[in-house]
């Protein structure tokens, strides 16, 4: 089965994590510090808070932002359920805004329109998620102005998009957003097995964001409510979780990110052969918004609506590991109990219904992306 997505692990990899199970730390020691300064460097921003997954980063950037009952939260319904869960997990409500049927990003038109509606009503989001899907980096210049216009704090799920570029500098800058959220989970673009992280230029969310991932535990002085009682002497100041990550994980991370620009340069250079071998066959391909250089996570293909079904099983059949994203969240009972209504998004529901993932991650090979060329071609020709 050739996947859509694979990790790739090399022996550089293996020896650094090997070092770190030999060492003193395996929880979080000093290799997490000096993979989060790497993630900051890299990204161009002032801090990096690491957890064990970009879902426990996007609940945690919530609680630092004090999302709570009463409180909305909004985001795109193109994406992967934890974008929403997590202001379902600070007791938040969540809505969504229908996506740019070009590109499948949250609309900046749609969102503007809907801001207009829910001022009106008196009903604004505190928060707005948009989420760079596939790792094309939404048009945040217009996101970043409508939000403050109206007050709302912005988390931009970066799990595609590390890497991507957006106006010059690259996604995580947090040039207009309080907070960035990246995964590094085994399809992303590098992994740490289960991973995450929270890019913010502000050093107060920076300190919340640490405290909260270990339980609202501090050790600073300068955070403690009381005198120090002696050596052993540390304050819970909030309720927090246990969203650490490990010395193991942060070490393949380090290791990882050294090879970030050639991963980036393979999944560049596929995406372009995709482009130019799929021209001639009936589907669209992805459209490239302005002033964007994506990290091309995905590869997403628009097929008619009706080919679909029978293409995703034709090329799963014969080993291509063809996927679907997104099924679009209002859809899933659980939302759907909360009152959402897929008519409420037209356009996700046409992105959603002709979008088929093909494969796409650094290994794969040009006789393999021709297998999967060749098959595509097969099953669209079919009647
Ligand atoms: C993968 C993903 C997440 C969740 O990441 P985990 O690290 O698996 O928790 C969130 N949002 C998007 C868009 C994703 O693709």
């Amino acid at each position: 089965m050739i996947p859509y997505g694979r990790q790739w692990i090399s022996a550089d990899d293996v020896a650094a994590v090997a070092a770190v199970l030999e060492s003193d730390f395996l929880t979080q020691g000093p290799v997490v510090p000096a993979f989060e300064s790497a993630v900051a460097g890299y990204c161009g921003v002032a801090h990096a808070v690491a957890v064990n997954s970009a879902s426990s980063a996007l609940h945690l950037a919530c609680r630092a932002l004090d999302l709570g009952p009463g409180d909305c939260l909004w985001t795109s319904p193109n994406t992967f359920v934890a974008t929403a869960n997590c202001a379902r997990h600070c007791g938040a409500q969540v809505d969504f805004v229908d996506v740019d049927p070009d590109t499948g990003n949250l609309c900046p038109r749609r969102l503007a329109a809907k801001l207009e509606r829910a001022a009106a009503a008196g009903r604004l989001p505190r928060v707005l998620v948009p989420v760079h899907f596939a790792g094309q980096p939404c048009d945040m210049e217009a996101i970043g102005a409508l939000a403050q216009r109206y007050g709302i704090a912005v988390i931009e799920d970066a799990a595609h998009a590390l890497g991507a570029r957006y106006r010059g500098t690259r996604i995580g800058d947090c040039r207009y957003a309080q907070m960035a959220v990246f995964s590094f989970h085994a399809v992303k673009l590098i992994t740490t097995g289960e991973g995450g992280m929270v890019t913010t230029p502000d050093p107060a969310l920076a300190r919340r964001l640490q405290s909260l991932r270990s339980h609202g535990i501090t050790r600073e002085p300068a955070q403690m409510e009381n005198d120090s009682e002696g050596g052993w002497y540390y304050e819970q100041i909030a309720l927090g979780h246990n969203f650490r990550m490990t010395d193991i994980q942060a070490a393949l991370g380090l290791s990882q990110l050294r090879r970030i620009d050639a991963f980036l340069d393979r999944r560049r250079a596929l995406a372009a052969r995709y482009d130019r071998r799929l021209a001639a066959l009936p589907l669209r391909r992805p459209v490239i918004a302005a002033h964007t250089d994506p990290a091309w996570h995905l590869y997403v293909v628009q097929l008619a609506p009706g080919q679909r079904r029978s293409v995703y099983t034709a090329m799963r059949a014969a080993g291509i590991g063809v996927n679907v994203h997104y099924i679009p969240v209002y859809r899933h009972p659980y939302y759907r109990r909360l009152g959402l209504r897929r008519e409420d998004y037209p356009q996700t529901e046409r992105y959603y219904a002709g979008a088929l993932t093909l494969p796409l991650h650094p290994q794969l090979d040009e006789a393999g992306q021709e297998h999967v060329i060749e098959t595509l071609q097969g099953a669209l020709a079919a009647p």
